[in-house]
């Protein structure tokens, strides 16, 4: 299932629980990790979107930019790429703070 597609059922499951017959609005927040490529997906939510509660609605995309913690040296960094090294010491292991996630923040319904 593409990330489009589990986005509009989301927001259908959602919808369901509030007894709406669309939905308005929908705000995303989502990780720079979170293995999606922000570029299509833009695209691919206004294609599958058609003929769902989504149609009419208006969605924002908040981009989460990843950060880890050096194990190292304690340093927190923004990380590009999964295994960028600490730009303080220069290490390798680092944990991720955030980054992968893949969340609704807010939902308009009628
Ligand atoms: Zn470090």
């Amino acid at each position: 299932m593409s990330i489009a597609e589990s986005i509009i059922g989301i927001a259908r499951d959602y919808a369901a629980k509030e007894n709406a017959r669309k939905v308005t609005e929908i705000e995303l927040s989502i990780g720079t990790l979170a293995g999606i490529e922000f570029d299509s997906l833009d695209f691919a939510l206004d294609i599958c979107k058609k003929g769902t509660i989504l149609e009419k609605a208006i969605i924002r995309i908040n981009k989460i930019k990843a950060r880890a913690k050096c194990i190292n040296c304690n340093a927190e960094f923004e990380v590009e790429h999964v295994f960028d090294a600490c730009p303080k010491c220069k290490g390798y292991a680092s944990s991720l703070l955030c980054g992968k996630e893949m969340r609704v923040e807010s939902l308009l319904v009628d």
